[in-house]
């Protein structure tokens, strides 16, 4: 377990998200390399804080090959009018999915197969937990050297547990967010709506991606604005898949963009549907040369 920034070493700065900056460090004892998440914000913004510290505890009990792990997380220390809360993760060399999409533009069936196995096995394991990931996208699925997959970044997700007050819940605006999120009446007191299901969609959202090339559920160049994303995710008609796409990949999307949750495919129905398990090479390979 790492305690402190004392104990590390930056190199290189590996990329910048929402309210936070991703370094690549060394521990000095051991020479270890990490990823090293360093979220700020002030000290006013008791929200973020309790989302934090939210993730930290999610985080410290998270142990699944499938998933990123982390292994620390302190306060930086170094500023008293603002917070700056550290994460040390398993450093995660291929980048995420975002990255590779952005060099290659399209992946092939046998690869988002592979990719979409491995995120359900991870789903398995967290909603076994009682977690909720709600930030399934492809800048969060993360890639190792040697080439697999795994689930990051519990920026938003939350333990679902009986002691969650009411409207304590996190409310992002995400282009991947499933059409139940944009229902807050059912987000905030439906007693059946426990987000499971939006993870599903998000990964429905995010292979399709893949094999398009662009976010699928707008024209590629139309503004993803709140209104126009709103309308397509809850009006629209999921996209059509070319002709070269399989049958199988064309009902297992089918399966995890059911717009009603009730019937939407659960993890374990889509780790049975014949697109993960008849798939024919693994992802390893493809993501790395
Ligand atoms: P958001 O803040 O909306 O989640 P994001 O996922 O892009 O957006 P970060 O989670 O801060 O933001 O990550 C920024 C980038 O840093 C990622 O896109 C990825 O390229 C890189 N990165 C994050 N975690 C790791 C890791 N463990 N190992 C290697 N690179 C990482
Ligand atoms: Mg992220």
């Amino acid at each position: 377990d790492i305690k402190g920034l004392a104990e590390l070493e930056k190199l290189a700065v590996l990329g910048h998200g929402n309210g936070g900056t991703v370094y690549k460090v060394r521990q000095r004892r051991s020479s270890s390399i990490y990823a090293l998440k360093v979220l700020r914000f002030d000290h006013d913004a008791i929200g973020i804080w309790h989302q934090a510290g939210r993730e930290a505890e999610i985080l410290k009990r998270v142990d699944s090959q499938f998933v990123v792990r982390c292994h620390g997380v302190f306060d930086s220390g170094t500023d008293a009018d603002s917070g700056e809360l550290c994460f040390v993760m398993e450093y995660m060399e291929g980048g995420s999915l975002h990255d590779v999409l952005r060099l290659r533009r399209r992946l092939p069936e046998s690869v988002i197969s592979d990719v979409a196995r491995r995120v359900l096995e991870g789903l398995k394991y967290l909603h076994g937990m009682k977690i909720v990931h709600r930030d399934i996208k492809p800048s969060n699925l993360l890639i190792n050297g040697k080439g697999e997959v795994k689930i990051a970044d519990f920026g938003v997700s939350q333990v679902v547990a009986g002691s969650l007050e009411a409207g304590d819940s996190y409310v992002g605006t995400s282009a991947y967010m499933s059409p139940e999120r944009f229902d807050s009446e059912k987000w905030n007191g439906g007693p059946n709506d426990d987000g499971f299901a939006g993870d599903v969609w998000a990964l429905g959202v995010t292979m399709l991606e893949c094999y398009m090339g662009h976010f699928p559920l707008i024209a590629p160049g139309q503004k993803p604005d709140w209104a126009t994303l709103m309308c397509a995710i809850c009006f629209g008609e999921p996209p059509k898949l070319v002709e070269t796409a399989s049958p199988d990949f064309e009902s297992f999307i089918q399966r995890c963009l059911e717009k009603d949750w009730r019937n939407r495919g659960t993890v374990l129905e889509l780790l049975s549907h014949p697109f993960v398990t008849k798939r024919c090479t693994s992802a390893g390979g493809l993501f790395l040369g």
